[in-house]
Protein backbone atom coordinates (compact mmCIF):
# COMPACT_ATOMS: atom_id res chain seq x y z
CA UNK A 1 0.00 0.00 0.00
CA UNK A 2 0.71 3.65 -0.19
CA UNK A 3 0.37 4.93 3.77
CA UNK A 4 2.63 7.02 4.34
CA UNK A 5 4.88 6.19 7.90
CA UNK A 6 5.57 8.43 10.78
CA UNK A 7 9.43 7.89 12.33
CA UNK A 8 9.45 7.47 15.87
CA UNK A 9 12.11 9.42 18.38
CA UNK A 10 14.21 6.37 18.51
CA UNK A 11 14.04 5.93 14.38
CA UNK A 12 11.23 3.21 14.31
CA UNK A 13 8.76 4.06 11.49
CA UNK A 14 5.29 3.14 11.96
CA UNK A 15 2.56 3.08 9.45
CA UNK A 16 0.24 5.80 9.68
CA UNK A 17 -2.71 3.94 9.44
CA UNK A 18 -3.06 0.98 11.48
CA UNK A 19 -5.99 -1.82 12.39
CA UNK A 20 -7.43 -1.60 15.24
CA UNK A 21 -9.37 -4.64 17.42
CA UNK A 22 -11.05 -2.83 20.78
CA UNK A 23 -14.02 -5.03 20.88
CA UNK A 24 -13.66 -7.59 18.84
CA UNK A 25 -14.20 -10.81 19.95
CA UNK A 26 -11.23 -13.24 20.61
CA UNK A 27 -13.07 -15.99 18.24
CA UNK A 28 -13.66 -13.53 15.50
CA UNK A 29 -10.22 -11.33 15.99
CA UNK A 30 -8.22 -14.26 13.57
CA UNK A 31 -10.54 -13.41 11.04
CA UNK A 32 -11.12 -9.48 11.12
CA UNK A 33 -6.86 -9.01 11.46
CA UNK A 34 -5.60 -11.36 8.74
CA UNK A 35 -8.60 -9.52 6.41
CA UNK A 36 -6.86 -6.25 7.44
CA UNK A 37 -3.67 -7.83 6.73
CA UNK A 38 -4.50 -9.06 3.30
CA UNK A 39 -5.84 -6.01 2.35
CA UNK A 40 -3.02 -4.26 3.00
CA UNK A 41 -2.89 -3.10 6.94
CA UNK A 42 0.44 -3.35 8.27
CA UNK A 43 -0.23 -2.20 11.88
CA UNK A 44 -2.35 -3.77 14.44
CA UNK A 45 -3.57 -2.24 18.06
CA UNK A 46 -4.43 -4.91 20.27
CA UNK A 47 -4.10 -4.57 24.22
CA UNK A 48 -4.57 -7.07 26.85
CA UNK A 49 -7.51 -5.56 28.37
CA UNK A 50 -9.21 -6.53 24.75
CA UNK A 51 -8.87 -10.36 25.17
CA UNK A 52 -8.20 -11.47 21.62
CA UNK A 53 -4.15 -11.44 21.50
CA UNK A 54 -4.36 -14.56 21.10
CA UNK A 55 -6.76 -14.29 17.90
CA UNK A 56 -4.59 -11.60 17.15
CA UNK A 57 -1.55 -13.37 16.95
CA UNK A 58 -3.53 -16.41 14.86
CA UNK A 59 -4.76 -13.76 12.24
CA UNK A 60 -0.96 -12.33 12.07
CA UNK A 61 0.40 -15.94 11.49
CA UNK A 62 -2.66 -16.95 8.84
CA UNK A 63 -2.04 -13.43 6.79
CA UNK A 64 1.78 -14.75 6.24
CA UNK A 65 3.54 -12.05 5.78
CA UNK A 66 7.13 -11.85 7.02
CA UNK A 67 7.12 -10.38 10.53
CA UNK A 68 9.72 -7.64 9.57
CA UNK A 69 6.63 -6.03 7.74
CA UNK A 70 4.12 -5.58 10.50
CA UNK A 71 4.04 -3.27 13.56
CA UNK A 72 2.27 -4.91 16.38
CA UNK A 73 0.90 -2.74 19.69
CA UNK A 74 0.10 -4.06 22.07
CA UNK A 75 -0.83 -2.15 25.58
CA UNK A 76 -0.38 -3.23 29.84
CA UNK A 77 -3.35 -3.03 31.16
CA UNK A 78 -3.92 -1.41 34.95
CA UNK A 79 -3.87 -3.85 37.99
CA UNK A 80 -5.86 -3.49 40.85
CA UNK A 81 -2.77 -4.71 43.44
CA UNK A 82 -0.04 -2.89 41.32
CA UNK A 83 1.73 -0.21 42.92
CA UNK A 84 3.17 2.07 40.09
CA UNK A 85 6.02 3.69 43.02
CA UNK A 86 7.52 -0.11 44.17
CA UNK A 87 9.37 -2.49 42.71
CA UNK A 88 6.10 -4.88 42.31
CA UNK A 89 5.03 -1.88 39.68
CA UNK A 90 8.53 -3.30 37.62
CA UNK A 91 8.15 -6.72 37.93
CA UNK A 92 4.13 -6.89 36.84
CA UNK A 93 4.99 -4.95 33.20
CA UNK A 94 7.93 -7.48 32.87
CA UNK A 95 5.03 -11.17 34.04
CA UNK A 96 2.10 -8.76 32.17
CA UNK A 97 4.43 -8.36 28.65
CA UNK A 98 5.28 -12.03 29.01
CA UNK A 99 2.10 -12.85 29.08
CA UNK A 100 0.56 -10.47 26.11
CA UNK A 101 4.06 -12.12 23.60
CA UNK A 102 3.03 -15.64 24.49
CA UNK A 103 -0.82 -14.91 23.80
CA UNK A 104 0.04 -13.13 20.60
CA UNK A 105 2.74 -16.08 19.74
CA UNK A 106 5.15 -13.32 18.74
CA UNK A 107 8.71 -13.45 20.07
CA UNK A 108 9.18 -9.35 20.00
CA UNK A 109 6.22 -6.37 19.37
CA UNK A 110 7.15 -3.03 17.71
CA UNK A 111 5.12 -1.41 20.26
CA UNK A 112 4.37 -1.50 24.28
CA UNK A 113 2.14 1.16 25.73
CA UNK A 114 0.93 2.15 29.23
CA UNK A 115 -2.37 1.44 28.41
CA UNK A 116 -3.55 4.58 31.14
CA UNK A 117 -2.43 7.03 33.23
CA UNK A 118 -3.52 6.16 36.74
CA UNK A 119 -2.73 9.44 38.46
CA UNK A 120 -3.89 8.86 41.26
CA UNK A 121 -1.50 5.92 41.90
CA UNK A 122 2.03 7.82 42.14
CA UNK A 123 5.33 7.92 40.34
CA UNK A 124 5.66 6.39 37.13
CA UNK A 125 9.34 5.54 37.82
CA UNK A 126 9.58 1.92 38.35
CA UNK A 127 6.59 1.30 35.68
CA UNK A 128 8.78 2.99 33.07
CA UNK A 129 11.95 1.57 34.26
CA UNK A 130 10.51 -1.76 33.39
CA UNK A 131 9.12 -0.92 30.13
CA UNK A 132 12.89 0.43 29.25
CA UNK A 133 14.01 -2.91 30.17
CA UNK A 134 11.99 -4.66 27.88
CA UNK A 135 12.62 -2.13 25.18
CA UNK A 136 17.08 -2.57 25.83
CA UNK A 137 16.29 -6.57 25.28
CA UNK A 138 15.01 -6.09 22.01
CA UNK A 139 11.25 -7.55 22.82
CA UNK A 140 10.00 -4.21 21.82
CA UNK A 141 11.38 -2.17 19.67
CA UNK A 142 9.65 1.08 21.22
CA UNK A 143 8.08 1.98 24.38
CA UNK A 144 4.94 4.99 24.91
CA UNK A 145 2.12 5.52 26.85
CA UNK A 146 -1.79 5.72 26.05
CA UNK A 147 -4.32 8.59 27.09
CA UNK A 148 -1.33 10.35 29.23
CA UNK A 149 -1.97 14.42 29.64
CA UNK A 150 0.51 16.98 29.55
CA UNK A 151 0.25 16.79 33.35
CA UNK A 152 0.91 12.92 32.99
CA UNK A 153 3.51 13.73 30.23
CA UNK A 154 5.59 15.83 32.48
CA UNK A 155 5.62 13.62 35.56
CA UNK A 156 6.77 10.53 33.58
CA UNK A 157 9.68 13.26 32.11
CA UNK A 158 10.65 14.09 35.91
CA UNK A 159 11.95 10.43 36.39
CA UNK A 160 12.37 8.73 33.07
CA UNK A 161 15.43 9.19 30.69
CA UNK A 162 13.40 7.59 27.62
CA UNK A 163 11.14 9.77 26.22
CA UNK A 164 8.06 7.94 25.14
CA UNK A 165 7.75 7.19 21.00
CA UNK A 166 4.04 8.21 21.23
CA UNK A 167 1.22 9.08 22.75
CA UNK A 168 -2.08 7.21 21.77
CA UNK A 169 -5.09 8.88 23.04
CA UNK A 170 -9.09 10.08 21.96
CA UNK A 171 -8.72 12.26 18.70
CA UNK A 172 -10.67 12.47 16.12
CA UNK A 173 -12.61 16.11 14.49
CA UNK A 174 -14.89 16.15 17.42
CA UNK A 175 -12.09 16.35 19.74
CA UNK A 176 -9.00 17.59 18.36
CA UNK A 177 -6.27 17.58 21.11
CA UNK A 178 -5.05 20.77 19.26
CA UNK A 179 -2.85 21.45 22.44
CA UNK A 180 -1.84 18.32 23.49
CA UNK A 181 -0.57 17.68 20.09
CA UNK A 182 1.49 21.01 20.12
CA UNK A 183 3.24 19.61 23.11
CA UNK A 184 3.87 16.28 21.56
CA UNK A 185 5.57 18.07 18.68
CA UNK A 186 7.52 20.24 21.06
CA UNK A 187 8.75 16.82 22.90
CA UNK A 188 9.35 14.49 19.93
CA UNK A 189 6.24 12.11 20.70
CA UNK A 190 4.41 11.11 17.80
CA UNK A 191 0.33 11.51 18.02
CA UNK A 192 -1.89 8.59 17.54
CA UNK A 193 -5.66 8.87 17.41
CA UNK A 194 -7.61 6.08 19.20
CA UNK A 195 -11.52 6.00 18.34
CA UNK A 196 -10.32 8.31 15.34
CA UNK A 197 -13.58 7.77 13.46
CA UNK A 198 -15.66 9.14 16.56
CA UNK A 199 -16.53 5.44 17.09
CA UNK A 200 -18.73 5.79 13.69
CA UNK A 201 -21.44 7.43 16.19
CA UNK A 202 -22.17 11.01 15.58
CA UNK A 203 -19.35 12.18 13.88
CA UNK A 204 -19.86 10.08 10.87
CA UNK A 205 -23.48 11.55 10.67
CA UNK A 206 -22.14 14.80 10.32
CA UNK A 207 -23.79 17.19 7.32
CA UNK A 208 -19.99 19.12 6.89
CA UNK A 209 -18.46 15.98 6.48
CA UNK A 210 -20.87 14.52 3.54
CA UNK A 211 -20.40 17.48 1.79
CA UNK A 212 -16.68 17.40 1.90
CA UNK A 213 -17.19 13.66 0.95
CA UNK A 214 -18.97 14.43 -1.90
CA UNK A 215 -16.92 16.85 -3.35
CA UNK A 216 -14.33 14.15 -3.25
CA UNK A 217 -16.38 11.32 -4.40
CA UNK A 218 -15.21 9.19 -1.35
CA UNK A 219 -16.73 8.95 2.18
CA UNK A 220 -17.34 10.60 5.33
CA UNK A 221 -14.22 7.86 7.11
CA UNK A 222 -12.63 8.32 4.21
CA UNK A 223 -12.49 12.22 4.88
CA UNK A 224 -11.94 11.36 8.46
CA UNK A 225 -9.11 9.52 8.23
CA UNK A 226 -7.47 11.80 5.00
CA UNK A 227 -7.69 14.65 8.08
CA UNK A 228 -5.60 12.34 10.64
CA UNK A 229 -2.96 11.68 7.65
CA UNK A 230 -2.99 15.14 6.71
CA UNK A 231 -2.30 16.54 10.68
CA UNK A 232 0.64 14.40 10.88
CA UNK A 233 -1.57 11.62 13.87
CA UNK A 234 -1.53 7.77 13.47
CA UNK A 235 -4.90 6.69 13.15
CA UNK A 236 -5.76 2.76 14.20
CA UNK A 237 -9.55 2.65 12.37
CA UNK A 238 -11.83 -0.46 13.69
CA UNK A 239 -14.29 -2.53 11.60
CA UNK A 240 -14.58 -6.22 11.50
CA UNK A 241 -16.72 -5.39 7.91
CA UNK A 242 -14.50 -5.93 5.01
CA UNK A 243 -15.93 -3.89 2.92
CA UNK A 244 -14.88 -0.93 5.49
CA UNK A 245 -11.85 -2.84 6.27
CA UNK A 246 -11.30 -1.95 2.41
CA UNK A 247 -12.58 1.43 2.56
CA UNK A 248 -10.68 2.81 5.77
CA UNK A 249 -7.32 1.84 4.25
CA UNK A 250 -8.11 3.49 1.30
CA UNK A 251 -7.17 7.12 2.11
CA UNK A 252 -4.65 8.23 -0.49
CA UNK A 253 -4.99 9.46 -3.88
CA UNK A 254 -7.09 12.43 -2.44
CA UNK A 255 -6.20 15.70 -0.81
CA UNK A 256 -8.17 17.67 1.50
CA UNK A 257 -7.71 21.64 0.85
CA UNK A 258 -7.30 24.62 3.50
CA UNK A 259 -11.00 25.10 2.85
CA UNK A 260 -11.79 21.09 3.91
CA UNK A 261 -9.64 21.96 6.70
CA UNK A 262 -11.36 25.11 7.69
CA UNK A 263 -14.99 23.31 7.66
CA UNK A 264 -13.80 20.09 9.57
CA UNK A 265 -12.03 22.29 12.17
CA UNK A 266 -15.72 24.31 12.63
CA UNK A 267 -17.14 20.90 13.51
CA UNK A 268 -14.56 20.56 17.06
CA UNK A 269 -16.98 20.02 19.88
CA UNK A 270 -14.50 19.32 22.50
CA UNK A 271 -16.26 16.64 23.72
CA UNK A 272 -14.80 13.39 24.80
CA UNK A 273 -16.85 9.92 23.93
CA UNK A 274 -14.48 8.28 26.51
CA UNK A 275 -13.50 8.30 29.89
CA UNK A 276 -11.50 11.45 31.79
CA UNK A 277 -8.04 9.77 31.93
CA UNK A 278 -7.03 11.72 34.51
CA UNK A 279 -9.59 9.86 36.71
CA UNK A 280 -10.09 6.83 35.03
CA UNK A 281 -8.73 4.10 37.28
CA UNK A 282 -10.62 0.38 35.84
CA UNK A 283 -8.44 -2.70 36.68
P1 LIG B 1 -13.34 3.91 15.64
O1 LIG B 1 -13.37 5.37 15.70
O2 LIG B 1 -12.25 3.22 14.90
O3 LIG B 1 -14.76 3.44 15.12
C1 LIG B 1 -15.03 2.08 14.88
C2 LIG B 1 -16.50 1.91 14.55
O4 LIG B 1 -16.88 2.80 13.52
C3 LIG B 1 -16.81 0.51 14.01
O5 LIG B 1 -17.13 -0.35 15.04
C4 LIG B 1 -17.99 0.77 13.10
O6 LIG B 1 -19.18 0.81 13.84
C5 LIG B 1 -17.72 2.15 12.58
N1 LIG B 1 -17.04 2.18 11.27
C6 LIG B 1 -15.77 1.76 10.99
N2 LIG B 1 -15.47 1.99 9.72
C7 LIG B 1 -16.55 2.58 9.16
C8 LIG B 1 -16.84 3.05 7.87
N3 LIG B 1 -15.93 2.99 6.89
N4 LIG B 1 -18.05 3.61 7.65
C9 LIG B 1 -18.97 3.69 8.64
N5 LIG B 1 -18.75 3.26 9.89
C10 LIG B 1 -17.54 2.71 10.14
O7 LIG B 1 -13.42 3.41 17.16
P2 LIG B 1 -12.62 2.47 18.17
O8 LIG B 1 -12.72 1.05 17.82
O9 LIG B 1 -13.07 2.90 19.50
O10 LIG B 1 -11.10 2.95 18.03
C11 LIG B 1 -10.19 2.35 17.14
C12 LIG B 1 -9.12 1.60 17.89
O11 LIG B 1 -8.46 2.45 18.81
C13 LIG B 1 -9.64 0.48 18.77
O12 LIG B 1 -10.04 -0.65 18.04
C14 LIG B 1 -8.45 0.25 19.65
O13 LIG B 1 -7.46 -0.50 18.96
C15 LIG B 1 -8.00 1.68 19.91
N6 LIG B 1 -8.52 2.25 21.18
C16 LIG B 1 -7.64 2.50 22.18
C17 LIG B 1 -8.08 3.04 23.37
C18 LIG B 1 -7.09 3.34 24.46
O14 LIG B 1 -7.49 3.59 25.60
N7 LIG B 1 -5.80 3.33 24.17
C19 LIG B 1 -9.45 3.30 23.58
C20 LIG B 1 -10.33 3.04 22.53
C21 LIG B 1 -9.85 2.51 21.34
Amino acid sequence: STIPTITLNNGVAIPQLGFGVWQVPEDEAATAVRTAIETGYRSIDTAAIYENETGTGLGIRQAGVPRDELFITTKLWNSGTRDWSGQAGRDAVLSDFDASLAKLGLEYIDLYLIHWPRPMHGSYANVWQGLEELLASGRTKAIGVSNFGQAELTRLFETTSVVPALNQVELHPHFPQRELRAFHAEHGIATEAWSPLGQGKGLLSDPTLAKIAAKHGRTSAQVVLRWHLQSGVIAIPKSVTPSRIKENLAVTGFELDAEDLAAIAGIETGQRLGPDPTTFDWN
